[in-house]
């Protein structure tokens, strides 16, 4: 696996495997990885011949109050578990390689209305960041595909919204949520939890799948359900920011019983704000 830093360096690359007739694969992430990160490039090889990895912590989603001076980088880790992965290029921009000019005179490319529901209406800014920075990397790789967790449910859809809105070339595939053993969606974010909130962390989990018990069951009265799902994290000592039944497509309310269902959570816990996401099979 080679590591390369900036944006001329990846188009040589990918030129070259392009003109040898090899389809790109492409999987961003912002490093610190675990095994979900890697399934998703185990999916990656399944669609591509050759594999390329961003690692770059995106200042342009952290809000001014957030995590991003103390995001865990761990680079050369990274490095070891994409090459066992059988990544062939890692990309490791820094700030200036991505936003020359700043961030303040950056253009911006964002995806409305979804933007700023669930998460956006917690994270204001933070997925204008995250299509900015995967509509830069898309142009900068071009891949022919490229993977994203249903871990983050929201962005998935937002960014299948950009592509399709942006014309861009590019299949995106959708990779299952990874879990520790007790249920907690795998997240870079888990180290901020003491061992006690740890213990307590999977019950998120547990009060998505208490409401997609019901769903299944054909209860179809949402609010309960979502007033539910808040108490139970509430309970456990989180605080909810949101338990919300949506259409999985669009992520708009529920209209009727033959649409497919996403149940979507966020709750603080400590320093960390866990998030996660259960479809009714
Ligand atoms: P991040 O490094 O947190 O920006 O994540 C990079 C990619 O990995 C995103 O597409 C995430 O949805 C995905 N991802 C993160 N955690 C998981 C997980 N536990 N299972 C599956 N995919 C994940």
């Amino acid at each position: 696996m080679d590591t390369v830093t900036t944006n001329a360096a990846v188009r040589e690359r990918v030129r070259r495997w392009r003109a040898g007739g090899a389809r790109i694969a492409f999987v961003p992430t912002m490093g610190n990885l675990h095994s979900g990160h890697i399934s998703l490039i185990e999916a990656a090889r399944r669609g591509a011949a050759r594999f390329v990895a961003s690692i770059f912590v995106n200042p342009m989603q952290f809000g001014p109050n957030e995590d991003f001076a103390h995001y865990p980088r761990t680079a050369s880790q990274d490095a070891e578990m994409l090459a066992a992965a059988g990544c062939d290029l890692m990309f490791m921009p820094d700030a200036q390689e991505i936003y020359p000019d700043g961030l303040e005179r950056a253009t911006r490319v964002e995806v409305p209305e979804l933007s700023r529901i669930l998460c956006g209406q917690f994270r204001p800014g933070h997925f204008e960041g995250v299509t900015t920075v995967v509509a830069k990397l898309f142009n900068i790789v071009a891949p022919d595909i490229a993977v994203f967790g249903e871990k983050d449910f929201q962005q998935l859809t937002i960014i299948r919204r950009m592509v399709a809105d942006m014309c861009y070339p590019i299949e995106i595939v959708a990779a299952p949520t990874v879990r520790e053993a007790d249920g907690l969606a795998m997240s870079s974010r888990n180290q901020y939890l003491t061992a006690a909130e740890r213990r307590i962390a999977p019950r998120l989990y547990g009060a998505l799948q208490g409401a997609v018990r019901r769903l299944a069951a054909l209860d179809r009265d949402f609010a309960a359900i979502e007033r539910a799902g808040r108490l139970e994290p509430e309970a456990a000592g989180m605080q909810s920011e949101y338990f919300a039944i949506r259409a999985a497509r669009t992520l708009g309310a529920p209209q009727d019983s033959a649409q497919e269902l996403v149940v979507l959570a966020a709750a603080r816990l400590g320093k960390a704000r866990l998030i996660d996401n259960l479809k009714v099979p």
